[in-house]
């Protein structure tokens, strides 16, 4: 048997099976590394990247400790974007199926806040949210963290690049001190180093080295000489290796608008997804591109960042990325 199997946890029956359901046969590394510590209840530092299974790593220990029949806000996940807090929510429910009235809500900007309101009314044990709206309900006194007894910070080092860091704190003040405290970020620097010795209790600092399949992900380097090549480049790419659907990152939002641009008048299909869109047309983005419907999405690192995106065929690094951990 496999050692990095759920069953080493002392998860319930039933949550395994869930596991076996969702086909999760074993643990990721930083699931193996940070579970045994999550469901002990200590504040767990981790560091992994991109679709290492973070979501689980903290889910199962939110879904395990939670009492369904105690109609209060338990847990709080903070993500920095809405797509993030969507996405996280989902994975959470599928997680959460195998126990009976388990509410999750989310709690984002670019959504109305009355409804928000009336699911608030209503109960819920876990909120998942932007820091920015959350601020604003505690600010209305809409939402009570009295009885959180865990709080995850998800993709730390994104929120606090957004300048969240203040929002952050502000929520951090509401939620009881006696808590469990999650962080999970892709990197590790001052700043984030800085919040956790804030907030955080004693926590185990756990990392996972990423490790991209070499039999599934092939990586090239194109050379060229002058500037004024890269977007034909980018344009024979496309061309030669017809990749069903491509994400080419660009630094900056003006960027992505102009290359989504140029490519749609070369006859590709197109979009560009960055900050300054408004929800529901980043929304309507993404779903073009996750339906197939567009071939090529052009975005900022900050919009995409963190995006599980099924069966990608390509990833074009337009620019390189500032921040080479990025
Ligand atoms: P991260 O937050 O690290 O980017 P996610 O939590 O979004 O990663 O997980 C990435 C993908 O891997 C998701 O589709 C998730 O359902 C899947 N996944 C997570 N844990 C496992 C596991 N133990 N076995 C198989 N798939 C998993
Ligand atoms: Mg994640």
């Amino acid at each position: 048997m496999n050692q990095n199997t759920f069953a080493a946890l002392g998860l319930p029956a039933e949550q395994l099976a869930n596991l076996d359901s969702l086909e999760y046969r074993s643990m990721t590394p930083i699931q193996a590394q940070s579970l045994p510590h999550v469901l002990q209840g200590r504040d767990v530092i981790a560091q992994a990247k991109t679709g290492s299974g973070k979501t689980a790593a903290f889910g199962l220990g939110l879904v395990n400790r939670l009492k369904a029949d105690r109609f209060r806000v338990q847990s709080l996940v903070l993500c920095p974007t809405r797509e993030l807090a969507d996405q996280v929510a989902r994975e959470l429910r599928r997680l959460a199926r195998y126990r009976h009235n388990v509410k999750i809500l989310v709690l984002c900007g670019g959504a109305p806040f009355g409804p928000q309101l009336d699911s608030l009314r209503h109960g819920a044990h876990i909120v998942v949210g932007t820091p920015g709206r959350i601020e604003e309900h505690l600010r209305k006194g809409t939402l009570n963290l009295d009885e959180v007894n865990c709080l995850v910070l998800d993709e730390a080092d994104r929120m606090l690049d957004m300048g969240f860091r203040e929002s952050v704190d502000a929520i951090v003040s509401q939620v009881p001190k006696n808590r469990q405290t999650l962080l999970f970020s892709a990197t590790y620097p001052d700043s984030i180093q800085s919040l956790s010795g804030r907030i955080m209790n004693r926590p185990q600092i756990v990392k996972a080295e990423s490790q991209h399949d070499a039999r599934s992900i092939r990586q090239h380097f194109y050379r060229f000489e002058q500037n004024k090549q890269r977007l034909t480049l980018l344009r024979l790419l496309l061309l030669r290796f017809r990749p069903e659907s491509t994400l080419v990152f660009c630094n900056t939002k003006r960027e992505t608008e102009e290359v989504a641009d140029e490519l749609r008048s070369q006859g590709f299909s197109a979009l560009a997804l960055h900050g300054d869109l408004e929800q529901r047309a980043r929304d309507q983005v993404l779903v073009r591109f996750s339906n197939r419907s567009a071939s090529v999405l052009v975005a900022t690192d900050v919009a995409a960042r963190g995006l599980d995106i099924e069966k990608l065929d390509a990833v074009i690094n337009y620019h390189i990325a500032r921040d080479p951990e990025v």
